[in-house]
């Protein structure tokens, strides 16, 4: 078993922690107070082949194994969970269900703006009513001649009012259930596709998170994305993708607590000697680091499963679970450990412990990845 990353891999991890220091820890916390999306950060990653390092080189993409786009996304993470959410999610939530779906007209349509870190996506699934439970989702879309008429609300859609295309998912077919949902990639501007209520959020503030409204929203039938009924297979793929994406946010997270938790542990001096000298903050910090170990097995072990071509949905679910309840745990302690420096606002303990909320929900949450788990433990 060969648990080395190539020389390639080591570079490209170092590379972008230097980009993250020299580029976005300046700017990290104001992303956050300002609810700021960080397209610049997201368009320099694309200048240097970040954001499409996995994808074939002939739609511009480096080529690189699924890995690698994790390790990027755990060491952007590492520093801003807005920039690293934004990463996976443009890979896992657009580019994949693209790539794997989508007729060669829209892979060239699409494909190398995602790589270039130009073309922003968004996945639109979720449901007012239909949150963990997709396949209860109301919106239609009804065939008329060579078009189509979507129907229904959208919620808690990232990118949305940024988005060039949206990867949107209705019902073709409702008597059929899950077999009778399909995928349509829809430009924005497309007559009928309108903006909803927009959410302020507790973390990962700099993504933007709003409601999308299809009102009467005609788009032909070559929007589609993969064939009839295959929505819910494509969402579900995506999924699976995007969580390993999450895990590896998770796990960069994790490690940024433990940065800033070992920093301030040496220089915060109580009882005239560093609190880091203290058994009970070494114990801490101890668990940190033996957990995010473990946290960074589980996801390259997920990625370097779909790397392989088998089936990774459930080391997906396992990676994301661990890896998101390990960063929140953690951040609860960097917090403890930063004592009131970390409660106060500005600190990156108090950052990371209000972001690290979301990897417990988006993409599915805890429980149910629990479900999945479950399910194919006990069948
Ligand atoms: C910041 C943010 C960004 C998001 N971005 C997107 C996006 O771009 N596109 C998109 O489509 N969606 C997006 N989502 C939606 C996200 O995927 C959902 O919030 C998530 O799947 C949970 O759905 P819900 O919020 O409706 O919660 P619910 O499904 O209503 O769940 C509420 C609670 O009940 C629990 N629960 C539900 N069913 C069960 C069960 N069977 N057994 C045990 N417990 C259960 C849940 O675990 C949870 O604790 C985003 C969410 C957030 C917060």
């Amino acid at each position: 078993m060969d648990f080395k990353l190539s020389e390639e891999q080591e570079l490209i991890r170092s590379n972008v922690r230097e980009f993250a220091l020299k580029y976005i820890e300046p700017v990290a916390a104001e992303i956050d107070s300002n609810s700021r999306q960080p397209s610049e950060i997201l368009e320099k990653l694309g200048e240097l082949g970040m954001m499409g390092i996995s994808y074939p080189t002939q739609y511009g993409g480096g080529g690189a194994e699924f890995l690698t786009t994790m390790l990027v996304t755990e060491e952007l993470g590492r520093s801003c969970a807005t920039t690293s959410f934004l990463h996976s999610y443009s890979y896992g939530l657009v580019g994949h269900p693209i790539l794997t779906y989508a007729n060669e007209e829209q892979k060239e349509r699409w494909m190398p703006g995602l790589a270039a870190g130009q073309v922003v996506g968004a996945f639109a699934l979720t449901e007012p009513g239909a949150g963990t439970d997709v396949s209860s989702a109301t919106t239609t879309a009804v065939k008329k001649g060579d078009e189509y008429i979507l129907n229904g609300t959208k919620t808690f859609i990232t990118n949305a009012i940024l988005a060039d295309v949206f990867v949107a998912f209705a019902y073709t077919d409702r008597s059929a259930g899950p077999k009778g949902m399909s995928a349509f990639l829809i430009p924005k501007g497309t007559p009928g596709l309108e903006l909803g209520q927009h959410f302020e959020k507790m973390g990962v503030r700099g993504s933007q998170t709003s409601e999308v409204v299809f009102k009467d929203c005609v788009v032909p039938d070559d929007s589609l994305l993969g064939q009839e009924g295959q929505g819910f297979k494509i969402a579900m793929s995506a999924l699976d993708v995007g969580r390993i994406g999450i895990a590896a946010m998770s796990t960069g997270m994790a490690q940024g607590c433990l940065d800033e938790s070992i920093k301030y542990s040496k220089e915060r001096v109580q009882f005239k000697k560093p609190i880091a000298s203290q058994q009970a903050i070494q114990w801490f910090i101890a668990n940190m680091a033996v957990d995010i170990d473990a946290a960074r097995f589980l996801y390259m072990n997920a990625a370097w499963i779909k790397d392989q071509g088998w089936p990774f949905s459930v080391a997906a679910s396992k990676a994301k679970l661990f890896c998101s309840e390990c960063a929140a745990r953690h951040a609860t302690k960097a917090v403890q450990i930063l004592g009131g420096y970390g409660f106060v606002k500005g600190s990156r303990a108090e950052r990371f412990y209000r972001d690290v909320k979301l990897a417990e929900i988006g993409e599915g949450t805890s429980e149910a990845q629990r479900m999945i788990i479950a399910g194919s433990v006990l069948r």
